[in-house]
């Protein structure tokens, strides 16, 4: 199993346009964050964790040519903009690429993308020619992949994380259930939220991800979903044994 982070950066990336900050001017490739997705080839299966607005440019960038599957962890534009790239892959494959998600966050996409299920389009194949499957919090199977969800808080919501294998990816995540977190025993590698250092209502901050990576106790941390505060060589050096901040384009082997 391969994982490619595509995108660790939180709702505007990093550099913030406009902003003149060290981080934002930093020339460190790790301080340049699109927004967050990670790619697992897994099973000969290539599946997707959300369709970033940066989508394209991270297909691109990594050579990423075919997609199965997408795992939608919730609605929040950062996160879904990038579908309609997908029709690249349908049209040239002439396939059709299954979503899984949980039903309030499918619903919202079945309003901003209403045209992907116009009748014409389809018949043209002009759009994204997907299938949406609901999930509830319980184990699937998307192709031969098992897949496990995690239901975590995002402020007021509740959204999805998902375990394959010994692999989880959790992204803006502000509090986990002690029944959820018991799913995460036993990891080889946790990609968590870390948005910043500063509280933040609907994010976890820093301090907090280094909480939730302590009870967990996977092998390796990752942090992800980061702000411009969080400047790549200053902060990772400072992170406790077994945790790192991740950066576009990382490749974890498992
Ligand atoms: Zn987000
Ligand atoms: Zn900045
Ligand atoms: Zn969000």
């Amino acid at each position: 199993m391969k994982v490619i982070i595509l995108g660790t950066g939180t709702s505007q990336g990093v550099p913030v346009i406009g902003c003149g900050c060290e981080t934002c001017n930093s020339k460190n490739p790790k301080d340049k964050r699109t927004r967050t997705s990670v790619y697992i080839k897994v099973n000969n299966s290539n599946l997707l964790i959300d369709t970033s607005v940066d989508f394209r440019q991270q297909m691109l960038r990594n050579n990423i040519t075919d997609i199965d599957s997408v795992l939608y962890t919730h609605h929040h534009v950062d996160h879904i903009f990038g579908m309609d790239d997908l029709r690249q892959i349908t049209q040239r494959l002439d396939k059709r690429i299954d979503i899984y998600g949980r039903e309030d966050t499918l619903n919202e996409l079945r309003v901003t993308f209403r045209y992907v299920f116009d009748k014409q389009l389809i018949k043209h194949k002009s759009v994204p020619i997907v299938k949406f499957h609901n999930k509830t919090n319980k184990k699937f199977k998307a192709g031969d992949t098992e897949i496990l969800p995690i239901e975590v808080h995002h402020g007021n919501i509740k959204i999805f994380g998902y375990r394959i294998n010994d692999f989880a990816y959790i992204t803006d995540a502000s509090a986990i259930d002690e029944k959820e977190l018991k799913k995460l025993k036993g990891l080889k590698a946790l990609i968590i939220n870390a948005l910043r250092i500063r509280p933040h209502p609907t994010h976890f901050n820093l301090h907090q991800a280094i909480e939730i990576s302590k009870s967990v106790n996977p092998e390796k941390t990752y942090f992800t979903h980061l702000t411009h505060d969080i400047l790549h060589d200053k902060i990772n050096k400072t992170l406790p044994k077994g945790i790192e901040l991740a950066y576009d384009g990382l490749e974890i082997n498992l």
